[in-house]
């Protein structure tokens, strides 16, 4: 099969995935192969092949954002019926037996494997992961419309659960790619108001389209005091921005795996139970309320699609702020 392969992390600007053939994987017991159709990118993946994260796995084929079908199943799977429309997100697999695992908290897992990063991705023309962390995709979200749901989309729903957004509460995002765009969705639809600070003037277009409140730079002070931010630019100068931007109690809660570091800042910022919380993965609980969700709402997402061997152009051009939205590989079907 064909697929994106890197095999020594390095700048996206010098193209490090390899567009090859490799052995199609087999599925082990309890596993699914599924048949990409498409594969979401995203600033993850971007961390993984520059460098940012450390090596789990080399060489590795990045990408956890898999819309696709159930081509054939290891021993003992039997959840999904061949041809069915599945989702693979960033949780491969977890231990199920460590004490977060037991206790409902299966993204803080202590041995987790991750797609497209301890394990083999959804870059390539197909994939292997466990029935039991795969997705059933609800039907009227086209392919491409739906691969941006399952990273974006579950960790950013995440974000807002921690930020304990209600109706007519204010919510500040800091950066506003592809999660951010699904996100206020969200918002909007609990009754929330979106105050949208990020750098790039495509991206402070894209927020008073879909019904920000507001937009300005990314170190500029929104005109309301937040009841609860979320970043999701992986800048920590972003964070006492965002932290004198918030109401007495307000919530900053911290939505990516990599942050440059966060520069020191004054006790005052924090004090008056100002709280900062980072959200790591997702539950599957979290991907399967999400889903339902936004086939509910209905989310729309925009977005920019590339045939997988333009994976390191898609990459840039994430990395240049030049996507509005969100970019999905096309694969194949
Ligand atoms: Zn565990
Ligand atoms: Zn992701």
């Amino acid at each position: 099969m064909k697929a994106c392969l890197l095999r020594t992390p390095a700048r996206i600007e010098t193209n490090p995935l390899q567009f090859i053939e490799v052995p199609e994987p087999e599925p082990a017991a309890g596993d699914v192969r599924v048949r990409v159709h498409v594969c979401g990118v995203c600033r993850t993946d971007l961390h993984v092949i520059e460098g940012e994260l450390p090596t789990r796995k080399s060489p590795v084929i990045p990408g956890h954002q898999v819309i696709g079908i159930v081509e054939d199943s290891g021993t003992g799977a039997k959840r999904f019926a061949t041809g069915a429309r599945v989702g693979i997100a960033w949780l491969h697999k977890t231990d199920g037996t460590c004490e977060y695992c037991k206790r409902g908290q299966e993204n803080l897992c202590d041995a987790p494997e991750f797609t497209g990063y301890s394990v083999n991705g959804g870059f390539a023309e197909s994939v292997v992961a466990p029935e039991s962390f795969v997705y059933p995709v609800p039907e009227g979200f086209p392919d491409e419309q739906a691969a941006p749901l399952l990273c974006a989309g579950i960790i950013g729903y995440r974000c807002l659960r921690m930020a304990e957004v209600g109706e007519n509460a204010k919510l500040g995002f800091y950066g506003f790619g592809a999660a951010a765009h699904v996100a206020i969705q969200v918002a909007l639809y609990w009754g929330a108001q979106v105050f949208a600070s990020t750098r790039d003037a495509r991206h402070q277009r894209l927020a008073m389209e879909l019904g920000a409140k507001w937009a300005g730079g990314t170190l500029d002070a929104p005109p309301e005091k937040l009841d609860a931010a979320i970043v999701f630019a992986p800048a920590g100068e972003i964070v006492p921005a965002a932290l004198k931007a918030l109401r007495k109690g307000g919530r900053l809660i911290l939505g990516g795996i990599h942050m440059s570091p966060i520069p020191s800042f004054g006790y005052d910022l924090l004090y008056q139970e100002r709280t900062i919380r980072s959200v790591t993965n997702n539950t599957r609980m979290d991907g399967e309320e999400f889903l339902n969700l936004a086939a509910r709402i209905p989310i729309r997402t925009r977005v920019q699609v590339y045939p997988l061997s333009e994976a390191n152009r898609a990459l840039n051009a994430l990395k240049n702020d030049a996507i509005p939205g969100a970019a999905v590989l096309r694969v194949g079907a």
